[in-house]
């Protein structure tokens, strides 16, 4: 896909700030179009259908939670959210109710067109997903045929909890996915002190399926948020 035809939706009320995100889309020739308020976000993201959505959580009228809510009853559009450092419930809300990643603020140019450039692969992905009973990332492949998973050709054992976990992130490759969100799709519960054990899993699925590895290629953490799986 050729990036410079994807429209985005930028929803800021902090004009220096909607600025600045303008000025970097304009340089790197995206289209774009900006509102300052929750209403008219809805409005446009109904009207002009963009194929990423960058949205402020902390707008004059209506909260950015409740704007993703009521986007995610009609459009599965990438929403990237942008929040500042101290609004960490609210981006664990905001990516419950369905954003796909955040951006803290202040953020630098680099971080927005990486965030962008994951949403655009998750974005490729999504559009060109057909059923299959194979999941390929780089080197890894899952076999959901077969519940096996393999790197570089070479299968992987993995508990049932692990598989689970790797599916999972799979699935939503690209995606910041939150503790809680992973608690109830793989426990089937979602109390805080679980954090703790699924950590420990999480540990031992990236020793598994990234052996050696100095930093994490395929699985990131992202601290008292959750996890995502990249997509190569
Ligand atoms: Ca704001």
């Amino acid at each position: 896909m050729n990036q410079n035809q994807l429209s985005i939706l930028v929803v800021e009320d902090d004009l220096p700030i909607q600025q600045l995100i303008a000025t970097t889309l304009a340089a790197y020739h995206y289209v774009f179009c900006c509102v300052t308020d929750g209403q008219q976000a809805i409005l446009k993201a109904a009207t002009i259908n963009p194929d990423i959505i960058l949205l402020d959580l902390g707008l004059p009228d209506i909260d950015g939670v409740e704007v993703i809510e009521k986007i995610r009853t009609w459009s599965a559009v990438p929403i990237i959210v942008i929040s500042a450092r101290s609004e960490m419930n609210e981006k664990i809300m905001a990516l419950d109710r369905g954003a796909d990643d955040y951006l803290t603020k202040p953020f630098s140019v680099e971080e927005l067109l990486a965030r962008i450039r994951v949403v655009t692969r998750r974005l490729s992905m999504i559009q060109t997903e057909i059923p299959s009973s194979h999941f390929t990332n780089d080197e890894l492949t899952i076999d959901f045929s077969s519940s096996c998973v393999y790197v570089s050709g070479k299968e992987i054992h993995l508990t049932p909890i692990e598989y689970k976990l790797i599916c999972l992130l799979a699935k939503h490759a690209g995606k910041v996915l939150t503790h809680h969100f992973i608690l109830k799709e793989v426990w089937g519960s979602h109390i805080q002190s679980d954090v703790a054990s699924l950590r420990v899993f999480m540990a031992t699925l990236r020793r598994k399926v990234e052996p050696g590895a100095a930093r994490s290629k395929f699985i990131q953490t992202h601290v008292g948020i959750g996890y995502r799986m990249l997509k190569y």
